[in-house]
């Protein structure tokens, strides 16, 4: 049998225990009780036997003294001498009587019984103990056991004497049931005497204590008298009742025997141990019980925690922290749950801990993006439930790579958090302004980088651009950050469920669909449609076609013009690269140039444009035209160590000189790693190439370190070109940047000058090259050396 309870085994184990050891102790104790009864009743059997042989002892001597007494009587020897039957019988009685003797003879010197007490001898009959009255003539008296008329007697014998003995006084008592009863109250056993005559025959019962069921048992009993020793202590059954027995010889002749039996019931001796057995049986069977009552306590006591623990440690498997076991106990069961109790809570804080990080974002604190993964599955939900619109947000922010790189990541995680608490308290806000169900919070969340997601509950496109337009003014304040004042631009998409779709990954794709569109158009914001999508699908086939573009050929230079405001001439044209798609047509670089410095592969198009540019200008230098082509430089392509080789190799080739090409390489793609970009572009410099830096004022470089490049021109961005006529703060940023070249003794060159108010204004300004729509778009080689010809601005020649 198996115990799968802790407590049962142990309750088990103390009960074996303690059985195994009250079982020997019971044997034990029992058998030193028995032992010691047996013993008990041995020595009480030989007590007995003593006490019989000495009252027998006894009994002879007081009837030796009566009958001596009553043998020196004179009347009573004169009454002998008369020989008187009458008087002396009369004689006889009385003194018999007197000393309670049951018998007396008188017996003539010649063995013939003068008289008697028993009154049934015939005058004048023998004697039948002449042995006794031998002994008296020898030693004046003598006593012996006799059976005389089948009953038993202890007679004596003494001499009448005058002085000679005249005649023998024999006096005798009975041995009858009533003498054995007087012996068994004296010694407490009981007492027989039995007879058998020799050497063959059968126990005869001659007096006895025993009731008389037992006593009729009794001669049966008795042992054969052959194998059975005199003087011995035997076992002997009377009716069911086993007896302890003494033997001892009382009297042995040739022809019989006599015995007394001394015995004792070992029902009634061993009824007090048999009673003292059950006691002990019972004490046992309490101090079992009360064994197993204590045997559970304590088992209680140590597997009730054990069992609280399990179900706490069950508990904590179900991830419910919440309780611990209450044990007031210091021992090591009590430290045991102390220990269990911390690991619960250390559990517990870990786990909090870790879903913390699962579903926030620890920098900001925001939910992350499975967080809001959840809400917006809930708020799909219920939105499908209620009918209500909900909206999602997704933004971007402009350029914030730039201001990691540059202004360190600390900067940069500042940034972010600023941004969290301007979208916080904007969205708090604007979930006042716009009536919406409270049901599920709007949330702000933070999907990684510089991406936020917002959720608006209960809102449609409209409130979403409502939203919205909050929210770009909220976050286009500047912000100061470490000392220095940051722009924040954020390109935010909008989708709308059901609207857009009512899957989370088609809603969250196609608002990144529409982030992306507003961040191209440099719009804020923009609503998603259809349209997008199948431009993004066209989008990923391209990025994979692109591998094979250059091989097929499909790549192109256009060339954009640069006019020398001061000469009115065109010394520079800005290469600007064009897929010619077999089926799509024209594809311009923004749709593919981020991919190829994604994935590295700018590399070998800046190697196909600089081969091509050279090419182009070997053409060019032959027909006489002296223009410097300006290229384009990722900032990929600035880290990559080999740059200057491959200038210094493919120049070589083409037989360029060092004004055949400048490069442009933007502020931001400098700053990436400014140490690199400083070493290669210095090497570059050295090699006679004039440098650019395009796209100035937008990123975030500082005027320290401006200083240090090896750079002879600013290339303002057209976003500030573009509407400086209307907005008087780019137009201050204009002005100020050409300012700024000029004192740095570079050129400023401005792009995306589309009218001749802008041309007029940067005229004005004293800026020295002018690129731009309103000058010409970029163009093919051959269009361009048409549109030279034709063109009010004259193309610098060969001199
Ligand atoms: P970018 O270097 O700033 O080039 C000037 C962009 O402004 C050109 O766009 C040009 O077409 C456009 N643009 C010129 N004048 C005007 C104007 O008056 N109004 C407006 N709205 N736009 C004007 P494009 O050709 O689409 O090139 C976009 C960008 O792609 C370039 O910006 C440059 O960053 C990149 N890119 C172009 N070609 C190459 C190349 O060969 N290599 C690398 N690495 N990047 C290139
Ligand atoms: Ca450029
Ligand atoms: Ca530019």
């Amino acid at each position: 049998m198996r115990f799968h309870k802790l407590k049962t085994r142990i309750v088990a184990a103390f009960a074996v225990l303690f059985l195994l050891s009250l079982a020997l102790e019971l044997v034990i104790i029992n058998g030193i009780l028995v032992n010691s009864e047996s013993q008990n009743i041995n020595d009480l059997l030989s007590t007995g036997d003593h006490l019989l042989k000495f009252l027998n002892k006894e009994s002879n001597q007081t009837l030796i003294q009566a009958a001596g007494v009553l043998s020196a009587d004179f009347a009573f020897r004169e009454a002998v001498a008369s020989a008187d039957r009458g008087t002396i019988i009369s004689v006889l009685a009385n003194h018999g009587n007197r000393i309670k003797a049951d018998v007396m003879f008188l017996v003539g010197t010649d063995n013939v019984i003068i008289a008697d007490t028993i009154g049934e001898n015939k005058p004048m009959s023998q004697f039948p103990f002449q042995d006794l009255i031998r002994v008296a003539e020898q030693q004046r008296q003598a006593s012996a056991t006799v059976i005389f008329h089948g009953k038993l007697y202890q007679l004596v014998v003494v001499p009448v004497l005058a002085p000679t003995p005249i005649a023998w006084l024999a006096s005798g008592f009975i041995i009858d049931d009533t003498y054995a009863k007087n012996l068994k109250s004296l010694t407490g056993l009981e007492v027989s005497f039995l007879t058998h005559t020799l050497p063959k025959g059968q126990w005869k019962l001659l007096a006895t204590s025993l009731p008389a069921q037992q006593s009729a048992l009794l001669p049966d009993a008795m042992p054969d008298i052959t194998v059975k020793q005199e003087n011995s202590t035997i076992e002997i059954l009377l009716a069911d009742d086993s007896h302890l027995a003494h033997i001892s010889t009382v009297v042995k002749q040739s022809d019989k025997i006599i015995v007394a039996v001394l015995q004792r019931s070992l029902l009634a001796a061993m009824g007090p141990l048999h009673r003292l057995q059950w006691i002990l049986l019972a004490l046992s069977g309490l101090s079992f019980v009360a064994m197993l009552i204590a045997g559970n306590w304590i088992a209680h006591g140590i597997t009730k925690p054990i069992r609280e623990l399990g179900m706490l440690a069950q508990r904590i498997e179900l991830g419910d922290y919440s309780q611990s076991v209450v044990l007031d106990r210091e021992d090591e069961i009590g430290q045991l749950v102390s220990t269990f109790n911390h690991m619960s809570e250390g559990i517990a804080t870990r786990e909090s801990k870790i879903v913390e990080l699962a579903y926030q974002d620890p920098l900001t604190g925001l939910p992350n993006r499975r967080l809001f993964h959840d809400r917006l599955e809930q708020a799909i939900k219920a939105s499908k439930r209620s009918g209500e619109p909900l909206a999602i947000l997704v933004m971007d922010l402009d350029r914030f790579k730039e201001v990691n790189d540059i202004m360190g990541h600390h900067v940069g995680d500042l940034l972010l958090q600023e941004v969290t608490k301007r979208l916080q308290t904007t969205v708090m806000r604007g979930s006042d302004t716009i009536a919406r169900l409270k049901e599920y919070a709007d949330t702000v969340a933070r999907l990684g980088g510089d991406e936020f997601a917002i959720l608006l509950t209960a809102c449609d496109v409209k409130g979403a651009q409502i939203v919205v337009n909050r929210l770009l003014q909220t976050i286009e304040k500047p912000t100061l950050l470490e000392g220095q004042s940051i722009i924040i631009n954020g390109s935010f998409g909008i989708v709308s469920s059901p609207e857009h779709g009512n899957e989370i990954n088609t809603l969250l794709r196609h608002a990144d669909l529409a982030m992306y569109a507003a961040k191209q158009a440099n719009s804020g914001y923009a609503v998603f449609d259809s349209s997008l999508d199948s431009l993004n699908e066209q989008h990923l086939s391209l990025m994979a076609e692109l591998h094979n573009a250059v091989e097929q050929n499909e790549l192109s230079l256009y060339y954009q013009p640069k006019v020398d405001v001061a000469s009115g001439t065109i010394s520079h044209v800005e290469a600007l690269i064009r897929w010619i798609h077999p089926k799509r047509g024209l594809i311009p670089p923004d749709h593919f140039i981020p991919f190829a410095e994604n994935t590295g592969f700018i590399k070998i198009i800046t190697k196909w444009v600089i081969e091509r540019a050279l090419h182009q200008q070997k053409i060019w230098r032959e027909q006489g035209l002296k223009i410097t082509v300006a290229v384009n430089l990722s900032a990929r392509d600035i880290l990559v160590p080999g740059l200057p080789a491959l200038f210094t190799e493919l120049m070589n080739k083409y037989g360029a000189a060092s004004d055949w090409l400048s490069l442009e390489i933007t502020e931001s793609s400098i700053m990436t790693d400014p140490k690199s970009a400083l070493i290669t572009l210095n090497k570059l410099q050295e090699m006679g190439l004039s440098l650019s830096i395009d796209d100035f004022g937008t990123g975030y470089s500082s005027l320290t370190y401006l200083k240090k490049l090896p750079v002879t021109e600013l290339k303002i961005d057209k976003s500030f070109i573009s509407d400086m006529e209307n907005n008087t703060d780019d137009a201050t940023i204009v002005h100020s940047t050409i300012d700024l070249a000029h004192n740095m003794g570079l050129r400023a060159v401005a792009e995306g000058v589309e009218n001749k108010a802008v041309w007029d204004k940067l005229q004005v300004l004293g800026c020295d090259f002018i690129q731009g729509y309103y000058i010409s778009r970029p163009l093919p080689a051959e269009e361009l050396e048409q549109w030279f010809k034709t063109s009010l601005w004259k193309v610098t020649e060969v001199a």
